[in-house]
């Protein structure tokens, strides 16, 4: 699911992170059948700070947020699922 992402100079910007912590609850539903929560905690790429990912897979209500609590990675990287890729560049 992840491509790879380069700068023009094929440098790869995409970095991975390392998983801390993995959880995932059952969750009875909004009415239209039961579900998941899934909650990943990442180390951030400086290592001082946590990406988290969140995702909910209950019928009808599908959301996932990703933020991290480090001020210095969140301005210098967007994140996705495990990933951190530098932007600005
Ligand atoms: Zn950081």
């Amino acid at each position: 699911m992840s491509k790879d992402i380069q700068n023009k100079e094929g440098v790869y910007l995409s970095i991975s992170l390392k998983l801390v912590e993995s959880k995932e609850y059952e969750h009875d539903g909004y009415g239209a059948g039961s579900g998941s929560i899934i909650k990943e905690e990442y180390s951030c790429p400086c290592g001082k700070g946590k990406v988290f990912y969140e995702k909910d897979d209950i019928p009808g209500y599908r959301d996932k947020s990703i933020y991290s609590n480090c001020d210095t990675c969140n301005e210098k990287y967007d994140f996705g699922r495990g990933t951190a890729v530098k932007n600005n560049v």
